[in-house]
């Protein structure tokens, strides 16, 4: 099993800075308007020849909330009329129609996730119709070795919403709290009971959902080591599969409703730090395992053991057992990742509507990955799901000199294992684990992008 990361404040305070996640390589801050449909329906019918096409992976948008939390970062619509999400579900078909054209009708979709904004906001009628659709057009096979997930608010879900969604073929859910202290969530704006979230894995649980997630936040107003402690005891005994504790970053000037928040109310760097160090030892003494990245899994977890058998993957939904899919976005800002390329929807409701309209889909931008693109995708991949690097296995099956290819890289890499972050023995680096926390460091040696100056001021910081 793997062990828990070592935190070591003053690292991390000396390496701390703005960084990629990786859930993608390169950065989606890197796609360009220079990508259009006809290359996306290009690399689609490329796929589609492969000797053995890649089964897919299905991510659709649901951008409605009924009220906004004041941390949001997402692409969302506000509003408590359901009808409201009408219009929108009928564009989605039109996608869903288009895009179905351009894969073979027997490729299976091992992965579906809805996201969001709240998917749980659609009424039982509407999540009906929309998974109707997609089966109409995909090979939708339900079954214990397919993911397919859906993000809940418990506060929007109606009376047998977890049955419906059983009902639908959903097997995993993924359920946001952040907090459960009374005053952090009247500071953002999300007052949700224990109760209410507990009913909910209840639910689940009787029903067969096989896998719980709770996404948590630290660094939100008010939130100190004690109420933060609590917390996690709370969310502990609720016994989830699956924690993601993401840090929030408070950048108001790039998401307005994060104006609501102030500054003077959030815990100081020093207190955040102190959260999450004794979070992460909390969380590993109670049996999770740390996967990477602010996600904590129980040992028998699908992500657990595929970190151990060397499968597991990381893409735009976090990390993944199912390495080897197509992946494919629909809806507003959703992102898609076929053969070796990205590609990514408009943000703008009103384009959405009008590309779709006309027939068209509504790609605004994309990136099409060269050679040098894989080979440091690879590396980036392998340091971020397993913590350790064979450079010459890497180099043999790239056929380069990875010492050669590398060297400004490997020079950039001395001072982190002078300080413990990592250990090269032999043709291997291993992330040590005071080095685990950062990763994304270690990652950002690999990352032509990071070079350029353009990236500087677009990434949260990496702790
Ligand atoms: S955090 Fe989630 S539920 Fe809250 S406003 Fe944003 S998308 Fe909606």
């Amino acid at each position: 099993m793997s062990k828990p990361p070592i935190f070591q404040e003053e690292l991390i305070n000396r390496y701390d800075k703005p960084g990629p996640r990786y859930t993608s390589y390169p950065p989606a801050t890197e796609f360009h308007d220079g990508i259009t449909e006809s290359d996306y329906r290009e690399w689609a019918k490329t796929s589609n020849e492969e000797l053995i096409p890649k089964p897919l992976s299905l991510y659709f948008h649901i951008p409605f909330c009924s009220s906004i939390c004041f941390y949001c970062a997402c692409n969302k619509v506000i509003t408590k009329r359901k009808e409201r999400a009408e219009p929108y579900l009928q564009d989605l078909y039109r996608e869903i129609e288009i895009q179905s054209q351009l894969f073979d009708p027997d490729r299976e979709v091992r992965q579906l996730h809805w996201g969001g904004g709240t998917p749980g906001f659609l009424s039982h009628q509407q999540s009906k119709e929309l998974m109707d659709n997609i089966s109409s057009h995909f090979k939708l096979n339900p079954g214990e070795d397919v993911d397919y997930s859906i993000e809940l608010d418990p506060r929007v879900i109606e009376k047998g919403g977890i049955s419906h969604l059983r009902g639908l073929g959903f097997n995993r859910i993924s359920i946001g709290v952040q907090d459960l202290d009374e005053k952090v969530q009247v500071a953002v704006n999300r007052v949700q009971s224990l109760e209410i979230t507990a009913a909910i894995i209840n639910d689940a649980r009787r029903v067969g959902i096989h896998s719980i997630n709770i996404d948590l936040i630290y660094g939100l107003p008010f939130q100190t080591l004690k109420s933060f402690s609590k917390t996690l005891d709370q969310i502990i005994e609720l016994d989830p599969d699956r924690i993601a504790m993401y840090n929030y970053a408070h950048l108001p000037h790039r998401f307005p409703p994060q104006r609501r928040i102030q500054a003077e109310d959030l815990p100081d760097s020093s207190e955040k730090l102190e959260i999450l160090h004794s979070a992460i030892d909390k969380l590993c003494a109670a049996g999770y395992q740390y996967i990477g990245m602010d996600h904590f899994a129980k040992p028998g977890d699908e992500l657990s053991v595929a970190q151990r058998n060397g499968s597991l993957h990381r893409n735009f939904q976090g990390y993944s057992a199912h390495a080897q899919c197509d992946s494919i976005g629909f809806g507003i800002s959703a992102i898609g990742n076929v053969g070796d390329n990205f590609i990514q929807n408009t943000t703008s409701l009103e384009a959405y509507h009008d590309e779709l309209e006309q027939g068209h889909l509504p790609v605004v931008r994309g990136f099409c990955s060269q050679t040098e693109d894989l080979l440091r995708r690879e590396i980036i991949q392998d340091l971020v799901c397993h913590f350790e690097l064979d450079m010459g296995g890497v180099g043999k099956k790239w056929g380069i000199d990875f010492a050669d290819h590398f060297a400004n890289e490997l020079a950039g890499l001395d001072a982190m294992e002078e300080d413990g972050l990592i250990d090269r023995t032999g043709d291997k680096i291993i992330v040590c684990d005071p080095g685990r926390l950062l990763v994304r460091n270690i990652c950002m040696v690999f990352d032509s992008y990071q070079k350029l100056p353009k990236s500087a001021g677009l990434f949260s910081r990496t702790v």
